[in-house]
This record gives structure tokens, sequence and C-alpha cells, in this order.
């Protein structure tokens, strides 16, 4: 802890950033001046539990106060806040891990695996809007942006450098290997890419990432936007999971860990055009099967449903699932299955990493432990089937809205379970209320519509 406090020291901070995650996928934190380091790793920086969203915590007494405790390892100087650094902290609450605290209910599916000798990796893709707000609308940061077909636009994209190289800097600065980052299929919409890492480090980096995105977005006059779906006849955005187990507790220094998806041939061969080994399909299995309350998780939000389903875009195609279905290499499919890895392609933007992977583990420890077999893979184009054909062939729709994907988790015992009593409790609570509210709401949709119609 001193040579941390030093090393910090040295670089020029004077100032922690205790940052934990609340239940709606929000960082929340406080300065701790780095004289008090040692407390932050040991006791915790203390909190109001009521005052975080979610946590469900009394007003009063020992159960009121929540600790978040800093993890060393995550200790790292924010580039764009000059002098502080982040330290990513676990909810303690009475001296004990706290249950509905997102990070540790991730852990504690990390220990399940870990408990068989094995270690989830994760590869998240964060796509998101530049937005700005003109005379109360919200609008694309850059009203250059306007090609029919915005995917890869290298027009657009050389216009926002500035974001975008000073983020990628910023994390390049704190560690992360930035692979690319790109103009995505809506107008003011990016993606960035980084490295694929151990399932808890990835959603600290999507955390870090957002913080980041956001501080340096607004240096530009911007607003970061993580929302599913701005506008209508656009693409929305996603949160893509490339997943891959492995066996070994963690990859040692020289990488040395056997990656428990890549197909064998029965000669022990490796199949080098094969997709997944039987492990793979079960895992993969076992995601499908929990779709429909992996949802409430990944598509938190009343937004998210305009994201999730068939519909045509100004470009063409919304590239977002609407059926539990699974293809090699097919993103129109929820699961695209790849060599060695497949991507989930539920999440959308706005969901809790910490809970989204939690969840993933625990569907897809049940599909091993229940044997599960894929569905048939979907070859062709989803998006081009009738819904009559989506039925033939026998493919579940996803939930419409969020009310249905809360009213699926909380008769899923197996991601009900992963949450715990307490979390699935606040967080069907919250979002149940989020549903109502936006039902309640009459829209201008709505009097367009029925104003003068009847
Ligand atoms: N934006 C799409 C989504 O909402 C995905 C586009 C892509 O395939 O990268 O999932
Ligand atoms: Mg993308």
């Amino acid at each position: 802890m001193k040579d941390l406090g030093e090393r910090l020291a040295a670089q020029g901070v004077h100032t922690l950033v205790a940052q934990f995650t609340d239940v709606l996928g929000v960082a929340r934190g406080k300065f701790v001046p780095l004289a008090h380091l040692d407390d932050l790793l040991t006791e915790g920086a203390g909190f109001s539990g009521p005052s975080i969203t979610g946590t469900g915590l009394p007003r009063c007494g020992p159960r009121s106060e929540y600790w978040a405790r800093g993890a060393a390892s995550t200790a790292v100087a924010l580039p764009w806040l000059p002098g502080y650094a982040r330290i990513v902290c676990d909810g303690f609450v009475a001296g004990e891990p706290f249950e509905s605290c997102p990070r540790q209910v991730l852990r504690r599916q990390v220990a399940r695996l870990q408990a068989k000798g094995w270690h989830l990796r994760t590869g998240i893709e964060p796509e998101f809007f530049l937005l700005k707000q003109v005379a109360g609308r919200w609008l694309p940061a850059d009203d250059a942006d306007r090609l029919r077909k915005p995917s890869y636009d290298l027009k657009s994209l050389p216009r926002q450098r500035g974001f975008l190289q000073s983020l990628q800097r910023a994390l390049e600065a704190c560690g992360l290997d930035v692979l690319q980052l790109d103009h995505e299929d809506a107008h003011g919409q990016y993606e960035v890419n980084f490295g694929h890492d151990e399932v808890l480090a990835s959603a600290d980096h999507l955390m870090l990432f957002k913080q980041a995105a956001h501080a340096l977005a607004e240096e530009q006059g911007m607003v970061f936007s993580m929302m599913p779906k701005p506008f209508a006849d656009q693409p929305g955005s996603g949160l893509h999971f490339h997943v891959s187990l492995w066996s070994g507790l963690a990859l040692d220094r020289n990488g040395n860990a056997r990656n428990l998806f890549v197909p064998h041939r029965p000669d022990g061969a490796l199949d080098a055009a094969g997709q997944l080994s039987l492990l793979g399909q079960h895992f993969a299995a076992g995601v499908l099967a929990h779709s429909a309350a992996l949802c409430a998780l990944a598509a938190p939000t009343v937004n998210s449903y305009k994201r999730l389903g068939v519909g045509e875009s100004i470009s063409g195609t919304t590239w977002a699932p609407a059926y539990v279905a699974q293809g090699p290499n097919n993103r129109t499919a929820l699961v695209r299955t790849l060599h060695g890895r497949f991507e989930w392609r539920l999440p959308d933007a706005s969901a809790n990493p910490y809970l989204i992977s939690a969840a993933l583990i625990a569907a897809g420890l049940d599909g091993i432990e229940r044997d599960l077999h894929l569905p048939a893979a979907v070859e062709d184009d989803l998006f081009a089937l009738s819904l009559d054909q989506v039925r033939e062939r026998g493919l579940a729709l996803l939930p419409q809205d969020l009310g249905a994907a809360l009213d699926a988790l909380a008769v899923d015992p197996v991601i009900a379970a992963a949450l715990g009593p307490a979390l699935l409790t606040q967080f069907l609570q919250l979002k149940r209320e989020e549903f109502t509210a936006h039902a309640r709401h009459i829209s201008d949709w709505e009097l367009d519509r029925y104003a003068a119609a009847f």
C-alpha cells in the first residue's frame, strides 16, 4: 500500500476517486485525499446506503452505512483529471461484502467459475452517440454527419478526431489496449473497441471508458450518450459481449491458459474451421435459454425495446437481435458464433456491465450443468424472414417491452439467484416504476395520432 501511495504521488496524484457502480450502471463515488489511501483500501469510504439507487438499505442503524472499499490493483491516474486517480471499489455493509453491490454480484459468479478451475474472458464493444441539445431537441452533435449509410463513414469520423484521439490516449494511459474506433451505422454514432480481459476487469474497463468519454465529450461541448435508441429511424447502440471460457484461474504471465470454447476433432486435433467446443455450445445454449430474463438486465430501459426488434432503419437495417437464435458469424442472430468464442448481441449500451456479466455466467453455467443443446444454427438473414417464417422455424421472440422482460426475470430462478433476493426485489421495483411511468406518459405521437381522429 505504501508502494502504491508513493507511486501515485510520484505521478502527481493528490486525490483518489473512490468509484463504484450503482444498480443502474451509473458510476458513483467520492474524492478521497491520497493521504487516506490506506483507509480506502482497508475500511473503505463511507456512504449513506439509502442515498445510493437500488441498495434497499435502511435510513438508520448499522446497515444504513455503505462502505466502498478500494481494490488496490485497479488504481490508475486519470489523464483527463490531472492529480486524480481512480480506484474501483466493492460494496461492504456491516463488515460483510454487500450482497446487492453489482461488483460483488459478479464476484460471486466469478467464484463459481473458479471453483471449477475456470475463468471467463469478455470483450465488451460499446456503441454510443455524440449529441447536442438545440432548443430542447436532441440531435447528433455533428450537423454534417448525414450519409444515407453512415457505417464506417470516413468523412464524419475525422471531424471527431479531437474527441476520439483524446479518448484513445486517455484509455491507453490507463492501460487499456485500444483496438479500433469507428463510425457506426447511425448519424452521430461511434464505437470504440478495446482488448478482451478477465470478466471483472472488462466491466471495470467499461466503467472507466464511460467516465472518460463523458468528461472528454463535455470538454468538446458534446453529450456522450449510451441511450439505447435515441432516434427511431436509425440503429440503436448495442454493447456486444465477446465471450470465451478458459481453464485455470487467470491467464498466467506467459498467457498459459486454454480456451475451453475452442473445438477439437474426435481424434484430439484442433478443429480450425469449427465454432464452439461442446462445452461452449452448452454455455451458449444456456445463454439463449435464459434470453427472456436476461433481457431485463441486458436491455434494462423502456427505450431498449425500441432497439430490439426487426425494423428498417434509414441505413437498411438495425443490426439488433429480435429472435432467440444463433448462427455462425450471423450478425442477425442473438448469438453469433465464431471460432472459440461467441458474440452475445443482446445487451444495449445502457446495461450495467457487472450485472449482465454475472447473469451471463449464471446462464452459461446452467447450460453446462443441464447439458443444454444449441438450437439449429441459422445460416441465413433473419431480418429477411416474415413473422410466419420465424414461427415455422420455432424461433422465440424476445420480450417486446420492459414489462414482459421483468416478468420473465421474476420467474427465472437461475438469473434471480445470481442477483440475490434483495437486489432482485430492488431491481424489479425500480424498473416496474420506470415501465409504469413510461406507460402513463402521453407522448406527442399519441396526440398527433389520436387528438383529432375520432
Ligand atoms: N448497433 C447495433 C446494435 O444495436 C449493432 C451494430 C453492429 O453489428 O455492430 O446492436
Ligand atoms: Mg458495432
